[in-house]
C-alpha cells in the first residue's frame, strides 16, 4: 500500500493496481503461514494447518516441523495413520517437555518415526524427497502437513508506512483514537489494533467507516468506560478522566489514548474510604493496584516476623513483588485516606510492560528496591540501597541452568531469587545429593562471600527462574556497615546448613525433592500427588472430578511420572506465575486470592492457554451437555446412568468426539465454590490422593533437627 489520504495505490498479488481514498487494514494477526519453500510446496497434498486429526485415517503422512504444533499433530495423527515427523535440527529445541515425552513415547510404537536433521528437498504427487544425514530418502505419502509457524503482520504493515513503537516486540502500531495510523487516511482495525474478540473488531470497523464517512461516533465502549470511571473525585468526563489518570500515573505516561482506554477497560476501578482494607497478607491474586489518588498504608512483615508500616501515595503501585514472584502477599494494606485504586489483571500488566519501555523501566527499578527491602530489611531506604542497586542485574535462567557451580572461586556474587525456585545440591562425593529447594524470596550465594571460601554447592534453576544478581564487592561493605543485618544473614545461613544436614542424614528426602523439582513442582502452589503404595486404582478421584465438572474430568490419574511410590498425575498445579494466563483474549482466566487458577464462561476456545501451559494440563474439549437427572435416565434412558460416569469421563477426558462443535479450555479449578475442597481428594477411599503446597512440603522435608 503506497500513497496517502485521497491517493492510495494498492498493488495486489497478481500485479493489479487498485486506487482508493482511504485504506482500512483488517488483516488479522495470524500473519502468513510459513511455507516449506521447496518445489511442490503448494500441491494439493500439502497443508499448513490441521483442524481435526481424526479427519484422516489409514494414510501415510509426513509432518514437517519441530515445534509444539508439529509434535501435537504428529502424535494425534499417529493414532490412526502412519506418520513421520521430519525436523531439521538434531534434537528438540523449541517444544514443551510434555510434548517431547509424548512424541518420544509414540515413537516407541509402530506408527510414528522421528527423523532428526532432516529437511524436505521436493514434494511430488504421492511422494516426498527428504534430505537426511544418510543422503536422500523418498517416502510415499498421502499428505504432507507442514507446521512451520507464521510470519507476523508487523513487517507488512511497516512496509506500508505504518509506524510501530520503538520496542521491536510491539505488535500494535501507533494509532489514534479513531484507529488512524501515522499515514493519514490509513486505518488499522481488529486483532492488529489490539481487539481481542470479534465484537470489538466489529465495533472498530463500524467506528472507522463512520469516521471516514464524516459521521464520527462515540466509541462503542464509551459507556463501559464511563461506568468504570464514575465516582472519581470531581466527576470528570471520560476524556477528562483519561488526561487525569495519565498525569497521575507515570506507568501510563507513554501510552496513546487508545491504549490507555484499552488498559482501563481491562482493569477494575476501586473507590475506597479511609480505613477500608485494600488487600490482606497471604493472598495470591497476582494483580497490581495503581494508586490513582490518595494514600495507602502497608503493614509489611519481613522473614523474621518483624512488622513495619510504610505508605505509598498517588502515582505509586502495590502488589508488584507478589506479581513477580507469584508468592503470597506479605502485607496487610488499608486506605489511609479516601483512595482511587486501579486494579490491573495479570494479562494487562504483562501487556503494559511489553508495550511501554518507560513503564518497564519504572516497574523494574521499583521491583529491585522492594525486593531488596523485602529480603534484607524494610528499614532500608532507596538511598541506603543505592550501592546495591547500582550493581543489580536481572538474570533469567531456564530450568536446569546453573547459577552457581560448586568449588568455584571466580566470583562472589549473590542472587536474590525473584521468581521460580532453585535446587541446592552437591556432587562432591561423585553422586548428586540434594540439600534443599529454595523458593522465590530467598538469597543464595552469600556463603562464599561471608566466609571467604569456594562455592559450597551447585545452585540450579528448578524451573524457569529470575534472580537479581548483586555484585559481592558491593554487598560486603554494605553488610559490614550494618552488623544487625549481618547477624540476620548469618542466622539464615546457619538454618540452611542445618536443613542440608537433615537432607544428608536421609538421602531419600533429597531424591524425592529432586524428582518433584524435575516435574516442575518447584513453581506450583497446589499440586496433586498420589501415594502409589496406598492407591487401589479405583479411579474414584477422576470420577468425582468429572461429577463435579459436568461430566469431564480435569485430571488424568494414570498419566504422569512416578518416583518410587510418589506419582504426579496430569492436573493443574496452580503455578506461582501461571503461564496460561499470559495471553487469554477475553481475559477468561483468573486467579483467586487463595491461588487457584480458573477459567470463566467467556472462554472462546482459542487454545492460547493450552499452548502456553508447559505441563499439558489444559484440555480443549467440547463442553458436555448438562447431565439429565436420575428420573430422566430411568424413564427415557437419557444420559449416562449410575456406574457409567467413569467411562464417559475417560472418553471426554481425551478430548475425543464433539465433531465440529466449538471446544473450550478445561482445567482443574480446585473445585472452587464446592464445600469441602477438591473432590478428588475427598473421594479417595485410602487417602492416597493428597494436594500439597510444594513450598510447605519442601519445608516440612527440611525441618531443622533439634
Ligand atoms: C480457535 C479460536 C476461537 C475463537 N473463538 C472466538 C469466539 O468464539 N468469539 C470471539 O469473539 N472471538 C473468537 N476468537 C478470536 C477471533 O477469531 C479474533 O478476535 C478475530 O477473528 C480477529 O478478527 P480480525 O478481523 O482482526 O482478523 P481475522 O478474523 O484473522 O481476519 C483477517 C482476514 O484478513 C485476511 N488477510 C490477511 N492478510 C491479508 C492481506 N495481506 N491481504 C488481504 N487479506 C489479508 C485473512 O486471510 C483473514 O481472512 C477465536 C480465535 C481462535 C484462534
Ligand atoms: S494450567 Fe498450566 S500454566 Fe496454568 S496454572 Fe495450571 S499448570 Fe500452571
Ligand atoms: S482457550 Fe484459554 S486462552 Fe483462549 S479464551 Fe479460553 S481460557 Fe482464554
Amino acid at each position: 500500500v503506497e500513497g496517502s489520504k485521497g491517493g492510495f495505490r494498492i498493488t495486489l498479488r497478481g500485479g493489479e493496481m487498485v486506487e482508493a481514498a482511504h485504506v482500512v487494514m483488517a488483516i488479522g494477526d495470524q500473519g502468513e503461514l510459513r511455507k516449506v519453500g521447496v518445489p511442490g510446496d503448494d500441491l494439493p497434498c500439502v497443508q499448513y494447518q490441521l483442524d481435526d486429526p481424526e479427519a484422516f485415517a489409514g494414510e501415510t503422512i509426513v509432518v514437517i516441523g519441530g515445534g509444539d504444533s508439529a509434535i501435537e499433530n504428529a502424535v494425534a495423527l499417529a493414532r490412526q495413520n502412519r506418520v513421520y515427523i521430519a525436523y531439521r535440527r538434531a534434537e528438540w529445541a523449541r517444544a514443551k517437555s510434555g510434548n517431547i515425552t509424548a512424541v518420544e513415547k509414540a515413537a516407541q510404537g509402530d506408527s510414528l518415526d522421528i527423523l532428526f536433521s532432516t529437511s524436505p528437498e521436493r514434494i511430488e504427487p504421492g511422494r516426498i524427497i527428504l534430505r537426511t544425514p544418510e543422503g536422500s530418502r523418498e517416502i510415499a505419502i498421502d499428505r504432507v502437513i507442514a507446521r512451520l509457524g507464521g510470519i507476523p503482520p508487523r513487517g507488512f504493515l511497516e512496509r506500508c508506512g505504518i509506524r510501530f513503537p520503538a520496542d521491536r516486540n510491539a505488535r500494535i502500531p501507533e494509532l489514534s483514537v479513531t484507529y488512524e495510523a501515522n499515514v493519514e487516511g490509513l486505518y488499522v482495525i481488529g486483532a492488529p489494533a489490539g481487539a481481542p474478540v470479534i465484537k470489538q473488531c466489529m465495533n472498530q470497523g463500524y467506528e472507522v467507516i463512520e469516521t471516514i464517512s464524516g459521521h464520527p461516533v462515540e466509541p462503542a465502549d464509551q459507556p463501559i468506560l464511563a461506568e468504570k470511571l464514575a465516582g472519581l473525585p470531581g466527576r470528570p468526563s471520560v476524556d477528562e478522566a483519561l488526561v487525569l489518570i495519565r498525569d497521575q500515573l507515570p506507568l501510563f505516561d507513554e501510552l496513546t489514548t487508545l491504549q490507555l482506554r484499552e488498559f482501563l477497560l481491562d482493569s477494575d476501578t476501586h473507590l475506597l474510604f479511609r480505613g477500608e482494607p485494600v488487600t490482606r497478607t497471604g493472598g495470591r491474586a497476582g494483580t497490581i493496584l495503581l494508586i490513582g489518588d490518595g494514600i495507602v498504608q502497608l503493614d509489611l512483615t519481613d522473614k523474621s516476623g518483624a512488622t513495619q508500616t510504610v505508605t505509598r501515595t498517588t502515582g505509586d503501585f502495590i502488589g508488584d513483588v507478589g506479581f513477580t514472584s507469584g508468592q503470597r502477599r506479605t502485607s496487610n494494606v488499608r486506605a489511609a485516606t479516601d483512595c482511587v485504586l486501579i486494579e490491573m489483571a495479570r494479562r494487562s500488566v504483562i501487556k503494559l510492560l511489553a508495550s511501554s519501555a518507560r513503564a518497564r523501566s519504572i516497574f523494574e527499578r521499583t521491583i529491585i528496591i522492594r525486593q531488596l527491602q523485602d529480603s534484607l530489611s524494610g528499614d532500608l531506604s532507596e538511598a541506603d540501597l543505592q550501592p546495591l542497586i547500582d550493581t543489580a542485574e536481572v538474570r533469567r535462567f531456564a530450568a536446569g541452568d546453573l547459577l552457581i557451580r560448586e568449588g568455584t572461586t571466580d566470583d562472589q556474587n549473590i542472587y536474590f531469587i525473584r521468581s521460580g525456585s532453585v535446587t541446592i545440591s552437591s556432587s562432591a562425593d561423585g553422586r548428586e545429593t540434594v540439600f534443599g529447594v529454595e523458593p522465590a524470596g530467598s538469597i543464595v550465594g552469600e556463603m562464599a562471600l561471608l566466609y571467604n571460601r569456594p562455592r559450597t554447592a551447585d545452585v540450579t534453576a528448578s524451573v524457569d527462574t529470575e534472580a537479581l544478581l548483586i555484585d559481592g564487592a558491593a554487598f560486603k561493605p554494605f553488610l559490614d556497615a550494618r552488623p544487625d543485618l549481618r547477624v540476620k544473614i548469618d542466622q539464615a545461613v546457619h538454618d540452611r546448613v542445618l536443613r542440608g544436614v537433615a537432607y544428608q542424614q536421609d538421602p531419600w528426602r533429597g531424591a524425592v525433592a529432586d524428582f518433584l523439582v524435575e516435574q516442575g513442582i518447584g513453581e506450583a502452589t497446589n499440586a496433586l500427588l498420589i501415594d502409589e503404595s496406598l492407591c487401589v486404582r479405583c479411579d474414584n478421584c477422576e470420577v468425582a472430578c468429572a461429577e463435579t465438572h459436568d461430566g469431564i474430568a480435569r485430571l488424568d490419574r494414570e498419566a504422569g511420572p512416578t518416583f518410587r511410590q510418589l506419582h504426579v498425575p496430569v492436573s493443574c498445579r496452580h503455578c506461582e506465575n501461571p503461564h496460561c494466563m499470559a495471553d487469554c483474549p477475553p481475559n477468561a482466566l483468573h486467579r483467586d486470592e487463595k491461588g487457584e487458577v480458573w477459567i470463566d464462561k467467556t472462554c472462546i476456545g482459542c487454545g492460547n492457554c493450552s499452548e502456553n501451559c508447559p505441563y499439558g494440563v489444559i484440555r480443549m474439549a467440547v463442553p458436555a451437555p448438562k447431565k439429565p437427572g436420575l428420573l430422566q435416565w430411568l424413564l427415557f434412558g437419557r444420559g449416562s446412568g449410575p456406574g457409567e460416569d467413569k467411562l464417559a469421563g475417560k472418553a471426554k477426558k481425551a478430548g475425543a468426539g464433539g465433531g465440529d462443535l466449538p471446544k473450550k479450555a478445561m482445567k482443574c479449578d480446585l473445585c472452587r465454590g464446592t464445600r469441602g475442597g477438591p473432590a478428588c481428594v475427598r473421594a479417595c477411599p485410602t487417602g492416597a490422593a493428597i494436594r500439597i503446597s510444594p513450598n510447605d512440603y519442601f519445608r516440612s522435608m527440611t525441618e531443622i533437627p533439634s
